[in-house]
């Protein structure tokens, strides 16, 4: 590392010389990334998709025929339009999704799995499975420190624009604060720890 160069989190000396906790964590989220990265494209060779068509089709299976749009798949996994509607193409060809017609506008259309798209989305939606086992066996006081910090993360990297917008509470027009808690104005409920939500079909955009 020259003098003027910043150190970089995945240099051992800089994690541990002295010990850097922010360092470590970044690396960490990396070696995760990587595990992801590797399990999505076991899935989808098994499946003959690329990695994006099978997040295509695990994306259409969870969530409202409203978010189903070209537009809002390429900002949820940071690619063009153009390479979406080439994903789209081929999992038309392959009969395992197709358009249907927005009502409100004949110009645009939401997308929409088969019968047999649903099937396979049911099975490859599973590819993270092995995390599970890990991610169950932390102490549960452990486990909610994750998932707060990792909440906390995601929000800190959509305000600073590196990500879009996350459909989680903390950027939504229904969040509120009162005294000692998180709470929803639209469910009227408080949001403690576990009730706070990463993908929320009611989420509205506060910005
Ligand atoms: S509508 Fe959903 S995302 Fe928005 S505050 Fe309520 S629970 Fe959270």
């Amino acid at each position: 590392m020259t003098a003027d160069s910043a150190p970089s989190p995945f240099d051992p000396f800089q994690q541990n010389n002295p010990p850097d906790l922010d360092s470590k964590i970044v690396a960490s989220l990396e070696r995760l990334t990587g595990v992801f990265r590797h399990l999505l494209w076991q899935e989808a060779t098994h499946c003959g998709l690329s990695p994006l068509q099978l997040q295509v089709v695990v994306f259409l299976r969870f969530h409202p025929l409203g978010q189903c749009t070209v537009s809002t798949l390429a900002r949820e996994y940071h690619v063009s339009r153009a390479t979406i509607s080439d994903a789209v193409k081929t999992l038309t060809q392959k009969l395992l999704i197709s358009r249907r017609t927005d009502p409100a506008d004949l110009r645009s259309h939401f997308l929409q799995l088969t019968p047999e798209g649903e099937r396979l989305a049911d099975q490859a939606g599973r590819f993270a499975e092995p995390l599970h086992p890990p991610v169950a066996s932390l102490p549960a006081r452990q486990k909610m420190s994750v998932y707060l910090g990792l909440l906390t993360l995601l929000h800190q990297l959509q305000q600073a624009g590196t990500i879009p917008v996350q459909r989680m509470c903390f950027s939504c027009r229904h969040y509120g604060r009162q005294p000692g808690q998180h709470f929803c104005h639209l469910l009227n409920i408080p949001l403690e720890g576990l009730q706070l939500r990463l993908d929320c079909p009611e989420h509205a955009a506060a910005f």
